[in-house]
C-alpha cells in the first residue's frame, strides 16, 4: 500500500482492508513514501512523522505491517525500487502494490514503468463513479477497486487541522493525537 500518508486516514485504512479480502491477501503492508521526487514543490510533512501516524494507525490490526524501506533509502521516491526492496526482504511473495486511483493513472509515466508489470499487481482504489483512465496499460494490469470511505481525504484532513476544525473519526484517534501533539498542519498555505 504505497502512498505519501499526509496524515494517513479512515479511508486508507478501510481501503486496505477491502483490498484484503477481496485479494485474499495474508498481509497489507503500508509504505509511506520517502522523498516523492513529483512533489518537489509541495510542503510535504517529514517522512518520520508520516510513518509514525502510519503505525500508530495501523498498530492494532496484525496484518497490517509499515515498511521503511522508502524512507530509508536514499534519494528520491521511485516505486520501481520499492518492489525491488520488499521482493528482496519477501522472497517468492506474490506482490499486490495499492495505491490511490488518481496516483496509478499517471503509471506509464513512472520510472521504469515498462519493468513494473513484471515485479507486482497493481490494484487502484477508487471512489465510487471514479473510472480509470488510463490508455495504454496492458490488458489486466491493473485491478481497480471502489471504496465509498474514501471520500475522506488527506488534503481534506491537513485543511482542517490548519483551520482548527476537527479531524475526530476521520483520523484514527491516535492520529489525532499525534497531529495536536505535534501541531501538525498548522503552518500551511492554502492548498
Ligand atoms: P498522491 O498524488 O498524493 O495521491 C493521488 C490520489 O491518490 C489522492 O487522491 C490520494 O488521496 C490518493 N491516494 C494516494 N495513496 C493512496 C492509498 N494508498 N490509498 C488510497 N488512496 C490513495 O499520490 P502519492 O501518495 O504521492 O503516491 C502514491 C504512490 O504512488 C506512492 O507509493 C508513490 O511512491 C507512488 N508513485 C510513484 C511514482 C514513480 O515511481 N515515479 C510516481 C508517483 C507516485 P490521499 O491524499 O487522501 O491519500
Amino acid at each position: 500500500m504505497g502512498g505519501t500518508f499526509d496524515p494517513i486516514h479512515h479511508g486508507h485504512l478501510v481501503a486496505a482492508s477491502e483490498a484484503a479480502a477481496h485479494l485474499g491477501l495474508d498481509e497489507v503492508v503500508f509504505v509511506p513514501t520517502g522523498r516523492p521526487g513529483f512533489k518537489q514543490h509541495q510542503d510535504v510533512t517529514p517522512a518520520e512523522h508520516r510513518y509514525l501516524m502510519s503505525v500508530v494507525a495501523t498498530a492494532s490490526n496484525p496484518r497490517f505491517t509499515v515498511s521503511r524501506v522508502d524512507i530509508d533509502r536514499p534519494g528520491l521516491t521511485y516505486t520501481v525500487d520499492t518492489l525491488r526492496d520488499l521482493r528482496e526482504q519477501r522472497p517468492g511473495a506474490d506482490l499486490y502494490f495499492i495505491s490511490g486511483a488518481d496516483a496509478i493513472e499517471q503509471i506509464l509515466t513512472w520510472k521504469d514503468a515498462e519493468k513494473l508489470w513484471d515485479m507486482a499487481h497493481f490494484v487502484a482504489v477508487t471512489r465510487p463513479g471514479h473510472r480509470l483512465s488510463v490508455d495504454g496499460l496492458p490488458v489486466g494490469g491493473v485491478t481497480t477497486l471502489e471504496v465509498p470511505a474514501l471520500a475522506i481525504s488527506s488534503t481534506d484532513c491537513r485543511r482542517r487541522a490548519r483551520a482548527g476544525q476537527p479531524v475526530w473519526y476521520l483520523v484514527p484517534d491516535g492520529v489525532v493525537q499525534y497531529i495536536a501533539k505535534h501541531g501538525l498542519y498548522r503552518g500551511l498555505h492554502d492548498e
